[in-house]
Formats: structure tokens, C-alpha cells, sequence
């Protein structure tokens, strides 16, 4: 198993490939890409390491997390999967577009909605599906257990956790979904790849993170 953490768009959002280094097989979280450079980046990386991507995943329907999907569903040509609770923002970009000051193609349908009963596997990876909203009702987290990484969109991040007060945030929620529902499910040793910023570990943040620190 191998990643790469690609950070894309102006919002500085956090793009990972994940993929099984012997059969080549793997997806990609989030592959928001806003510009040529960006996207060129992302084919070099598929080029560079011969991924074969068999899904486009949204952790959550935020703008920065969704804007390339055209980009990536032409270049990849696979399904792309999100939590069915996210589509209010997905079928809200063109007024978010105007928003935020941004300009991309339309968005391509979701082709299948996920959620903490659906499997995802590819190649020798296999990821458990968490339902964790709280930064949005539909922010799903995913843990591969064999390999210790666990891909949280804006769930947790170093030091922090996801924004609340954007539209259909819950603070309580957050909460309840980080102590309740990822913690548990979860080691110390686990590495923690974000949304935005660096990647950590459940200790550490369990440890110094303001908002998890006991
Ligand atoms: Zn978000």
C-alpha cells in the first residue's frame, strides 16, 4: 500500500491517492484539482506510479472536496462515490460557484451513494466506512485497518477539527461522531490523513489536539 498526499485548489484541500503498490489497483480521495498545473500533477502522479483507479471518492459534498470530478471522471472514467446526505451541496455549485468567486465545468452525477454499510476494496485494501457528520451530514470517514490509515476528510485535523459553522454544521455533532464513532473504531498507531493541513496520528491528536486532548 502506498499514498500520496497532493494538495490541490485555493483552498489548500488535500487530494490522496491510495493504492496497492503490487497489482496497482487503488482510488482517489477528493481529486479537486482547479487548474491545468493541477490536473497535470495528478495524471503525472497516476503516470509516475501506474495507478489504475477504480473509484473517485468524496469524503464529504464541500465545493473545495468536489470541483474537479469533471476533471477526474473523464481522465478516470470510474464511479463516482459520496454519502447521498452531502447532495445539498452538490447540486448547489453553481450558486456556491458564484460564492466563493470560482469557475468549473458542471459536476458529473454521483454514480453511487455510499455509506457505513457499503465496502469499498481494491487490490489488497480493503476500507471500513464511518458515517461522521457533524462538518457535514454527510462526511464519511475511511479506516484501512490492515495498513493503519484512516482518510477523514475535514473530520479531525491536525490540532484542530472540521469548521461547524458553515451551513448544516453541528458542533455536538462533530463531537459526538469524533468520540463516539471514529476514536473507538481506531488505534493510537493509526495515521490520520486530512482534508486540509499535515498528516498526524490518533495519538498525537488524542494527545496535544485542543478540541480531542482529554
Ligand atoms: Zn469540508
Amino acid at each position: 500500500m502506498k499514498y500520496i498526499q497532493l494538495p490541490v485548489n485555493p483552498f489548500s484541500m488535500n487530494c490522496y491517492f491510495y493504492f496497492d503498490e503490487v497489482s496497482k489497483e487503488g482510488v482517489i480521495f477528493d481529486p479537486a484539482a482547479y487548474d491545468e498545473y493541477e490536473m497535470e500533477n495528478i495524471r503525472q502522479i497516476i503516470k509516475d506510479h501506474s495507478i489504475k483507479i477504480k473509484y473517485i471518492i468524496n469524503t464529504h459534498g464541500h465545493i473545495d472536496h468536489i470541483l474537479g470530478n469533471k476533471f477526474a471522471k473523464d481522465y478516470f472514467d470510474v464511479p463516482i462515490l459520496m454519502n447521498e446526505k452531502d447532495m445539498v451541496f452538490y447540486k448547489n455549485t453553481e450558486k456556491q460557484k458564484k460564492m466563493y468567486g470560482l469557475d468549473f465545468p458542471a459536476l458529473p452525477p454521483v454514480d453511487e451513494f455510499i455509506d457505513e454499510n457499503s465496502n469499498i476494496s481494491v487490490g489488497d485494501i480493503e476500507f471500513k466506512i464511518l458515517h461522521t457528520p457533524g462538518h457535514s451530514p454527510g462526511s464519511l470517514t475511511f479506516i484501512d485497518d490492515k495498513y493503519k490509515n484512516i482518510i477523514c476528510g475535514d473530520v479531525i485535523f491536525k490540532d484542530s477539527i472540521g469548521r461547524t459553522d458553515l451551513p448544516f454544521g453541528d458542533y455536538h455533532e462533530l463531537m459526538n461522531s469524533i468520540d463516539n464513532i471514529l476514536l473507538p473504531n481506531v488505534k493510537d498507531d493509526y495515521t490520520l490523513l486530512p482534508g486540509h493541513m499535515d498528516i498526524t496520528t490518533v495519538g498525537r491528536e488524542k494527545q496535544l489536539n485542543p478540541f480531542i486532548a482529554e
